[in-house]
């Protein structure tokens, strides 16, 4: 099952199914709840769930929406009176005050069904000062029988105002165990992807297709190159140009995470890449764990650059060199 259908769960959100659905349609959930955690681990797909079994016209024995009734076919289509949304016109874009408004009126309206209305806001992040404000009051006091979810992958991001009026519900990384059933069914790149999405799998799922992943092999390889003075930094930047800067720099925080334990003497199996502990335990024995620990930093640097969009090879070049200074001083002598 690689993708479950609007009124079923992911394998690995039975556990959280278990914890939310009990107080779901009880007076112990808020009339606002804010629905956090990392991104890729299927948080919007459950919203979708939560959103079906509060308008659901029989929830299952799980209370899980029954996807047949009336209720869930017009969810389905998108065409239930009593669900609206409210999301930025286009994605990365803000939430303004006239959407607000606009959901609010909505909200506000008698509900058709008995379920009450139930209300999507996605991503809670992404409201104005001017629109949060306006939707205070209905945070507050909403209708009755009416719940407005809220979501976020960054919950330091939601406006105090705004977070102080939800209940917290938050969605917690998979584990792998409860993982396992999903990804046998994946094309093993999936599953590769799994340690660089910190083992989000929606997200692995999306990197799966790109370079960082299927040429991760090349990468660590180039990488190797460079510590034994095999490799040019300027030739390698341009390795990490085709592969999405952005997602190497994500690799290398997992990679020097990894020399950093190796160096410090930790086991082989609390690596990230533990498949790949012979190539990186070559690569330790030529650091020095000293300067290693300068790289996490030097990392965040570069990573905000690239988001800045400057020269990105000077900035790719620049990260490189830092990897070489880390060298071992006799090895770079020698
Ligand atoms: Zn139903």
């Amino acid at each position: 099952m690689s993708e479950p259908g609007g009124h079923e769960l992911y394998p690995w959100q039975q556990e959280v199914w278990a914890r939310f659905a009990p107080v779901l349609r009880g007076e112990r959930a808020g009339h606002a709840l804010l629905l956090t955690g990392a991104p890729g681990i299927g948080k919007r797909h459950l919203a979708g769930v939560i959103l079906r079994a509060l308008l659901c016209e029989q929830p299952d024995t799980a209370r899980l929406p029954c996807g047949q009734c009336r209720a869930c076919a017009q969810v389905a289509a998108g065409s239930h009176p009593d669900h609206s949304r409210l999301e930025p016109p286009e994605p990365g874009k803000t939430i303004g005050i006239d959407a607000v408004r606009e959901f609010c009126r909505r909200l506000y309206t008698t509900s058709q069904f008995a379920g009450g209305r139930v209300g999507l806001i996605d991503p809670a992040d992404r409201l104005t000062v001017q629109a949060a404000n306006s939707l205070l009051k209905a945070l507050e006091e909403p209708p009755a029988g009416s719940r407005i979810l809220l979501l976020t992958d960054r919950r330091d991001r939601v406006l105090p105002t705004i977070r102080s009026r939800c209940q917290i519900w938050r969605v917690d990384r998979p584990d792998p165990a409860g993982v396992a059933s999903w990804l046998a069914t994946m094309p093993a790149a999936v599953a590769d992807a799994m340690p660089l999405a910190r083992h989000a799998p929606l997200q692995a799922l999306t990197l799966a297709e790109s370079p960082v992943v299927t040429e991760q092999g090349a990468l660590f390889e180039g990488l190797a190159n460079l510590l034994a003075a095999r490799r040019d930094p300027v030739s390698l930047v341009a390795d990490w140009q085709k592969a999405e800067p952005g997602w190497v720099v994500d690799w290398l925080y997992r990679v020097v995470a990894d020399l950093l334990k190796l160096t410090s003497g930790a086991s082989e199996d609390t690596l990230v890449f533990r498949d790949r502990a012979r190539e990186l335990r070559r690569m330790a024995e030529l650091l020095d764990g000293q300067a290693l620990r300068r790289l996490p930093p030097t990392l965040t640097r570069t990573r905000r650059l690239l988001d800045a969009s400057v020269d990105r090879q000077l900035t790719l070049e620049s990260l490189a060199i830092a990897f070489l200074d880390c060298r071992r001083r006799e090895k770079r002598a020698a």
